[in-house]
């Protein structure tokens, strides 16, 4: 019920002003975002990289309904890329990318003719993309770019969500040799008729998908911050052979981090999901949703500025 709410506020541009103009929001936020600028990011980069830790970075925005935006977003991720091989910390840094922030509401084409660019320019900086999963109604589109994009840059990840009814079928067929498939449990609210509603029920379609995915050819990311799905995730590499570098887990910046830390010194490679940018609402907003504790610490940090 609390998720439903506060899932419905993060599309609410009324509550955004509230939440954005509020005092200490700022200070909130770093504790889930890296910074405003590509500068935080690649500092935020290098200290986690300098830590054994793997790297995926989002530049935040979704559902650009401009053809300036969109332009400036797949710009914002070219000179990150620019900068991230300057560093030198590709390939260990790659991005994730959300098709959405490239135009998919308004035009399909141009988010794939941006998507196609970023993947053009990571290839050059010697990394990769993943594209990132948004609400159900631009699962079909989403998969279909990817597609298109994995002719000239297999190496482009996917994203399935576990509370999909559909996905199952989906890790059949992205679980391709080689293929990049991150598995998530999903962060939007979506109607029964389409997905999963209950906490058993998800994490029962995890399962079934990371045994899909595990004891098939591809390269699974098992992207969840649960005790008992990284367990069972562990467990299934023992079951299937795979060795540290035929499957990875991700998990994101600010969430469990000694958890990163422990795994990562166990010698599997743990990826950890960096935000940077000022449009962070939408994405703080689901990340409230998924843990009543944060909404406690978000609402203590609020009221303690009075
Ligand atoms: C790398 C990464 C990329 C993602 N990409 C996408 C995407 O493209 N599209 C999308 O829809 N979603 C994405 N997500 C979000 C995902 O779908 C879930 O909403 C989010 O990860 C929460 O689910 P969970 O598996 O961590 O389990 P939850 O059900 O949220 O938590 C399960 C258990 O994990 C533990 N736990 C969780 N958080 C904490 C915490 N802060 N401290 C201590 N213990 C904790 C607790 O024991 C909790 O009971 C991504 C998540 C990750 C990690």
């Amino acid at each position: 019920m609390l998720r439903s709410v506060i899932l419905a506020a993060s599309r609410s541009s009324r509550v955004e002003r509230l939440v954005e103009t509020a005092p200490l929001s700022r200070n909130v936020v770093r504790r889930f975002i890296a910074g405003d600028g590509a500068d935080d990011a690649l500092r935020c980069t290098r200290e986690l990289v300098g830590k054994g830790l793997a790297v995926t970075i989002d530049y935040l925005g979704e559902d650009t309904t401009t053809a300036a935006q969109a332009e400036a977003t797949r710009d914002e991720y070219l000179n990150l890329l620019d900068a991230l091989a300057a560093a030198e910390l590709t390939p260990a840094a790659e991005v994730s990318v959300k098709l959405s922030a490239l135009g998919q509401v308004f035009d399909e084409k141009v988010a794939y003719e941006h998507a196609r660019a970023i993947c053009g320019k990571a290839t050059e900086a010697g990394t990769t993309v993943t594209l990132d999963a948004e609400d159900h109604t631009t699962t079909d589109s989403t998969l279909e770019v990817l597609a298109r994009l994995r002719v000239d840059f297999p190496t482009t990840g996917a994203v399935v969500q576990a509370y999909l009814r559909r996905t199952e079928a989906d890790c059949r067929e992205l679980a391709a040799a080689g293929l990049r498939v991150r598995l998530c449990k999903g962060a939007y609210k979506e109607p029964e008729s389409v997905a999963y509603q209950s906490r058993l029920d998800v994490d029962k379609s995890y399962v079934r998908c990371l045994n899909i995915l595990m004891s098939g050819p591809g390269y699974p990311m098992i992207a969840t911050h649960d005790p008992r799905l990284v367990a069972i995730g562990e467990d299934r590499a023992k079951w299937f052979d795979r060795t540290p570098d035929e499957f990875e887990f991700q998990m994101l910046y600010g969430v469990r981090p000694e958890e990163q830390l422990r795994l990562a010194h166990l010698g599997y490679t743990m990826r950890v999901y960096v935000p940077y940018g000022t449009q962070w609402y939408a994405y703080m907003m689901r990340r409230l949703a998924e843990r009543p504790a944060n909404l406690t610490f978000f609402a203590r940090a609020l009221r303690s500025r009075k």
